[in-house]
């Protein structure tokens, strides 16, 4: 099995290599479509800077991120799968075949399926970043079972941050709500929810200096700063959730396809991207890239499953 060169035209190229484009590199794979998929910056895309994974089915006793990725990878790869640590630099979706831009290749294509996810915001401290999956998390939904019976905060002031804080009341025995401002940009009923909670108290015009627990590799607490006294002080707290939303890897299209306001690829009937409303000939999207509800590892393989067998669909419908 021999892979096209550069001057040929693929049947399929992926573009990211997190649960919905490996997912759905492994179906084209199988179907004989030799995938070739580009990496990108973050290979193994957001399951692999995390720890435990306890919620994808299969794994009883949970699995580690970074496990799941590669076990992932090597089935791709068993069927024929090519993965590039590449990344995707500009793209005429319209052309016929796809011409994807990778740094000075130009690889020519009949389908793309986009899988470039969306990163959570973060604070971008040092011990922030240290500590991602062991304590700081960007994601209550997989992480908030963790932080049974614990005093924890959420870091934020908007729906998402006011979302994350009553869900996280389920397991935390107290939540700390952080907001940098004095004025929340919550909607007016989500944060009348959060502040009648008797569980969450509010911290406002608050800043993050330093998550503490970098040694011990675990959090022990966050040094915060109040921007209107300066006064410095620590709040004991096990866990860090960040509810300030998440960026969706969808800048390079800006222009060529239909995004949300946000930024989110709007996808047709779940798997086709539009322009003007108009179907994309050969251009599919999977996993958190176009969804900005339900971001989990087995939403993003579902989809990544399901555009690798539109794309077959769309191949046979056009001879191939
Ligand atoms: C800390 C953390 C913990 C989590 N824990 C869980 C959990 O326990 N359970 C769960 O179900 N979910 C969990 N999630 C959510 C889950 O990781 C995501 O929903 C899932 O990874 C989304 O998969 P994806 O393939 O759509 O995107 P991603 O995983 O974000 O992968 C995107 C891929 O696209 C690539 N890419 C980006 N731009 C380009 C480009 N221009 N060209 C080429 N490639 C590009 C990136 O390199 C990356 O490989 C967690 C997320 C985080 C951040």
């Amino acid at each position: 099995m021999t892979s096209p060169t550069s001057n040929e035209t693929r049947d399929l190229v992926i573009l990211g290599s997190g649960c919905a484009g490996l997912t759905a590199a492994i179906y084209a794979a199988r179907s004989n479509l030799k995938p070739l998929v580009l990496e990108g910056h973050e290979p193994g895309g957001q399951l692999s800077i995390t720890t435990l994974v306890e919620n994808f089915p299969g794994w009883p006793d949970g699995v580690q991120g970074p496990e799941l990725i590669e076990n992932m990878k090597k089935q791709a790869q068993r069927f024929g799968a090519e993965l590039r640590m590449a990344h995707l630099s500009g793209a005429d979706l319209t052309s016929h075949p796809i011409q994807l831009q990778v740094g000075a290749e130009t690889i020519h294509t009949r389908t793309v399926i986009i899988a470039s996810g969306a990163s959570a915001r973060w604070l971008n401290l040092p011990s922030e970043q240290a500590l991602i999956g062991h304590g700081v998390s960007s994601c209550a939904t997989c992480d908030g079972f963790f932080a049974s019976g614990k005093e924890i905060a959420v870091i934020g002031g908007g729906d998402s941050a006011m979302e994350e804080a009553l869900f996280l009341t389920r397991f935390a025995s107290k939540v700390t709500l952080i907001n940098r401002t004095a004025k929340f940009r919550a909607s007016p009923i989500m944060l009348e929810r959060a502040k009648s909670h008797p569980n969450i108290k509010f911290l406002h015009s608050t800043i993050v200096e330093e998550v503490l627990g970098v040694e011990e590799k675990d959090v022990k607490g966050l040094r915060l700063k109040n921007t209107v006294s300066g006064d410095q002080f620590v709040l004991p707290v096990s866990f860090m959730f960040l509810g300030i939303g998440h960026i969706p890897n969808a800048q390079a299209f800006k222009g060529m396809m239909d995004l949300d306001e946000d930024g989110y690829i709007v996808a047709k009937d779940d798997v086709h991207c539009t322009l003007n409303g108009e179907i994309l000939p050969g251009v599919f999207c999977a996993g958190d890239i176009k969804d900005r509800k339900y971001r989990q590892a087995i939403t993003a393989a579902g989809s990544g499953c399901m555009a690798a067998l539109e794309v077959e669909r769309y191949l046979e419908a056009h001879g191939r």
